[in-house]
């Protein structure tokens, strides 16, 4: 099978994952690829692939060198919640010239090197596209992709590699991947570091997200007749507005980039009696966080302070910790990424998330987990792409990095 073939596979299962169901996994559609991908790790070798209660995967693969040291491989499943994943209607596109590419006709739908400038450096390359109703799956289907055609290549020509867990997880885009992994198989394993396959351009490698917090204020009014209200009334809206007025306007989404945080004002809810302001608060810098954090417990007491009453409470709670920290007390679970990128002619390139990963929680169950470019691009929408010639590259990477592992 070609690992074109082996993508539109992957693709052909609907497994957008779901926040409201409740239920692990929280699609049908995830099962069945499971048990697809079972099959396909059956043949390509594994005898011992099963996937266990919550629709996780897993697999391993004994070293054929005398290292003991094992690493484990990891890509999610679904797909996003923001976008369609059903009928994908996939286009292969070789050795593309550089001009627009027309998605959809009818719904004047391109995908133009102005709007998405990577385009530029994938002349020449084979892409695949969707024909705009949908999303492509590239995320994360292009990482279960490069797992399984690095693992075949290297069972199938006896190449040097180390223990390897393989994991393929539900629910990622829903936060949940991490809930029900099972940590204890790594430990069993003696696995203390792993790569999630799930970011974007091959070149980059992920080891820093943000830290972050949701923060719900609540404030509580006192509704008196408007005509008599001189001296009584206390309007929780206009003390809601008080209390946005008071953090640093120039922190929020729309105005930060790179390493900056901000707070991030979600949701407002409210009358004269009661308002509620929901907040996501996110920063790299562990400092600056906690005085983001600080920050609202202050203003909360000096409001609380200035209307002489507890109208303000205020609800912290974190959310995911960046797992940077950690990743630096382990510097060769990065060297062997450097090193595998650098041996196939790839510059590695530090982007930080401004988001969470995967990753980040597992490195804080002491599996060191950062995160390596799966070819895919502009995902969660229907603008989303793979290149299908970095794909490829990214398979090799892999398979230096094993070989790496156990030199
Ligand atoms: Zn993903």
């Amino acid at each position: 099978m070609t690992i074109i073939e082996r993508f539109l596979n992957y693709i052909k299962f609907d497994t957008q994952s779901n926040p409201y169901t409740k239920t692990t996994p929280s699609t049908k559609g995830q099962l069945e690829l499971a048990k697809y991908l079972i099959e396909e790790l059956k043949q390509i070798g594994i005898a011992n692939a099963y996937m266990d209660q919550f629709g996780y995967v897993y697999g391993y693969i004994e070293s054929n060198t005398p290292t003991t040291i094992t690493v484990g491989l990891i890509a999610h499943m679904d797909t996003s919640y923001d976008s369609s994943g059903k009928n994908i209607m996939p286009i292969v596109l070789e050795n593309y010239d550089g001009t627009d590419i027309l998605l959809n006709k009818d719904l004047k739908m391109i995908l133009s090197p102005i709007e998405f400038p990577s385009l530029k450096q994938k002349i020449g390359h084979t892409l695949i596209h969707t024909d705009g109703t949908t999303l492509l799956g590239a995320d994360d289907k292009a990482g279960i992709a490069i797992i399984i055609g690095a693992v075949e290549k290297i069972l199938k020509e006896k190449l040097p590699h180390p223990n390897i867990i393989i994991t393929f997880t539900p629910d990622e885009e829903i936060g949940e991947g991490p809930k029900n992994f099972d940590y204890n198989y790594y430990k069993k394993h003696n696995c203390q570091f792993a790569y999630t396959l799930d970011g974007g351009k091959i070149d980059e490698i992920n080891f820093e997200n943000f830290n972050a917090a949701s923060a719900t204020i609540t404030i509580k009014g006192k509704s008196i007749h408007p005509g008599s209200a001189k001296g009584k009334m206390i309007n929780s809206i206009l003390v809601a507005m008080e209390f946005q007025t008071m953090l640093p306007q120039n922190q929020i989404p729309a105005l930060t980039e790179g390493y900056e945080g901000f707070f991030h004002l979600n949701r407002i809810k409210g009358g004269v009696e009661q308002t509620t302001l929901e907040y996501i608060i996110r920063n790299h810098n562990r400092d600056l966080f906690e005085k983001q954090k600080e920050l609202i417990l202050e203003i909360k007491n000096y409001l609380n302070k200035k209307y002489r009453q507890d109208l303000v409470t205020v609800n912290v709670e974190d959310s995911y910790r960046n797992m940077r920290e950690i990743i630096l007390q382990h510097p060769e679970v990065l060297e062997y990424a450097i090193k595998a990128l650098k041996r196939n002619n790839i510059e590695p390139v530090f982007v930080p998330i401004r988001g969470g990963t995967d990753g980040a929680e597992i490195t804080y169950h002491g599996i060191y987990t950062p995160n390596l470019g799966s070819a895919g691009e502009n995902f969660h929408g229907p603008f989303e792409y793979l290149d299908i010639t970095d794909l490829n590259k990214m398979i090799d990477v892999v398979i230096t990095l094993l070989k790496i592992v156990t030199e």
